[in-house]
């Protein structure tokens, strides 16, 4: 996912490009994925975030950058972003409450593909307003790794 810096700043929904911060004490092994998969943290992101395995599709890299963002995880974010286009810093919001994520369309993403692009929805609380980001996100695949590259909004 993206919540690229430079192109939410001239959106109207402030604190786009943060993220809640849980803390540690707040993950258990046996919590449900924050990414809404149904299953398990530790058998879904969780394998991505702390076990360091690389995540096999463009829409696995997506739902656990969603996950660093509800947890505040700027390390991981960092290290998932594209080179060419990463920010120097992700400034996360500790008031930003991530609520849920809609992954609504992948295009390509597969395990032997280059590209892919991810479409979703994030759903937020920032200092008592709701918010929502429909996102078409970018991503490529090099060395084995996906990377976030850039995202916009969909049209229409
Ligand atoms: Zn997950």
């Amino acid at each position: 996912m993206g919540f690229y810096p430079d192109r939410v700043v001239g959106h109207a929904v402030p604190g786009i490009n943060g993220g809640h911060r849980l803390g540690k004490a707040a993950r258990n092994t046996g919590q449900t994925c924050p990414c809404g998969s149904g299953r398990r943290r530790a058998e879904c992101c969780g394998a991505y975030l702390d076990a360091g395995r690389p995540a096999p599709t463009a829409e696995a890299l997506m739902r656990s950058r969603y996950v660093a963002f509800v947890e505040g995880r700027e390390d991981y974010l960092r290290a998932t972003w594209h080179p060419s286009t990463r920010p120097v810093s992700v400034a996360l919001d500790p008031e930003q409450r991530w609520l849920g994520l809609d992954v609504r369309v992948t295009r390509a993403g597969g395990p032997d593909d280059s590209e892919g692009e991810v479409e979703f929805v994030a759903r937020a609380r920032v200092r008592g307003r709701g918010m929502r980001l429909h996102e078409r996100s970018r991503f490529v695949r090099e060395g084995g790794q996906w990377r976030y590259l850039d995202g916009e909004a969909p049209q229409g």
